[in-house]
């Protein structure tokens, strides 16, 4: 069986009710009969698209290649840690909240659900909420979502692009329209919908009630610029960085990015380019799209491949 090397892996169209019918400039994809709302690129059945482990599912790597996929130190058992999307609403999304790791064991699941959104587009006046406006009580949340103007205790804020949001769990939140996002994220699916703005769709009042928290960490974080890359976000999950590379520049030597050594997600958010490791056959990687490193890949290069005036950008995750 061949040494696990960087592979890119095949984006997977969720339709979505609030979702959109046009992906462009992201991705050449024909909708059907339902608008697309997520595309997820590290679902674990996100199949590779590239070398020898063509066809696999990640969830399939990740259970036979844990230790050269994440490392040899690596906490993660259950799963692979982190899920990437990319988000397209259309309509202002349901108001959520998602368990910690606390609550979630308490229900059976591995993990809670902390995330962070990315900016990749936003129209001048888009929006997303993240918890409460200060000074607002259990009892005032409970009263307007029955009177249903939960939307006016919420703490709304204006999205430009760049912007990185966090959002720790606990923190009752929504997204507006008119974003594309950049959805990093704990693998978990537990969601609980506590709000919708009156549209009849079932809430998980209760639940949503023993997860939400009246203050937590979450807000827009300040981007800590380094010599390497950009550090758009970091917590006890996830790191989140960004950086460029030129077309027509020698290549671009990647150094490993955590110690003791992580797998390392990337996200081609302009141009185009390839991931070089010697013995392998070069990985091309174009915008809207997923590759993975893995944690056992010590040396490799980035090549730009697009025209000299279209930079690479890579938005990079690493599953802590
Ligand atoms: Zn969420």
């Amino acid at each position: 069986m061949s040494q696990l090397a960087p592979f890119r892996l095949r984006p997977w169209f969720r339709t979505r009710i609030w979702g959109v019918r046009d992906l462009a400039p992201w991705y050449n994809y024909t909708v059907g009969e339902e608008p697309i709302g997520e595309v997820w690129l590290s679902g674990e059945d996100c199949t590779v698209d590239s070398g020898p482990f063509a066809g696999t599912p990640l969830g399939q790597i990740f259970a036979e290649h844990r230790t050269e996929l994440l490392g040899a130190q690596t906490s993660h058992a259950e799963r692979f840690p982190l899920l990437m999307k990319v988000l397209f609403p259309q309509e202002k999304l349901s108001v959520q909240v998602h368990p910690d790791d606390a609550l979630a064991r308490l229900h059976g699941e591995p993990h809670g659900k902390t995330e962070c959104w990315y900016a990749l587009e936003a129209d001048p006046g888009a929006t997303v909420a993240l918890g409460f406006l200060p000074g607002v009580t259990e009892a005032q949340v409970r009263a307007a979502i029955e009177q249903q103007t939960l939307e006016s205790l919420l703490n709304w804020l204006p999205v430009a692009q760049g912007d990185m949001i966090f959002v720790d769990a606990g923190t009752v939140h929504a997204i507006g329209p008119g974003l594309v996002l950049l959805e990093t994220q704990q693998n978990s699916d537990m969601t609980y919908r506590m709000y919708d703005y009156g549209r009849p769709r079932e809430l998980h009042l209760q639940e949503s009630f023993r997860a939400m928290r009246l203050q937590t960490q979450a807000g827009k974080v300040v981007p800590r610029v380094q010599p390497e890359s950009t550090v758009l976000v970091e917590s006890a999950y996830f790191r989140v960085d960004r950086f460029t590379v030129q077309p027509g520049s020698t290549p671009h030597n990647i150094a490993q990015a955590a110690q003791p050594p992580a797998a390392q997600l990337l996200f081609a958010a302009s141009g185009s380019g390839e991931l070089r490791v010697e013995g392998c056959e070069p990985v091309a990687l174009r915008r809207g799209e997923m590759a993975i490193v893995p944690a056992c890949t010590s040396a490799w290069q980035m090549r730009a491949t697009g025209s000299p005036s279209a930079a690479w950008t890579i938005l990079r995750a690493i599953p802590l």
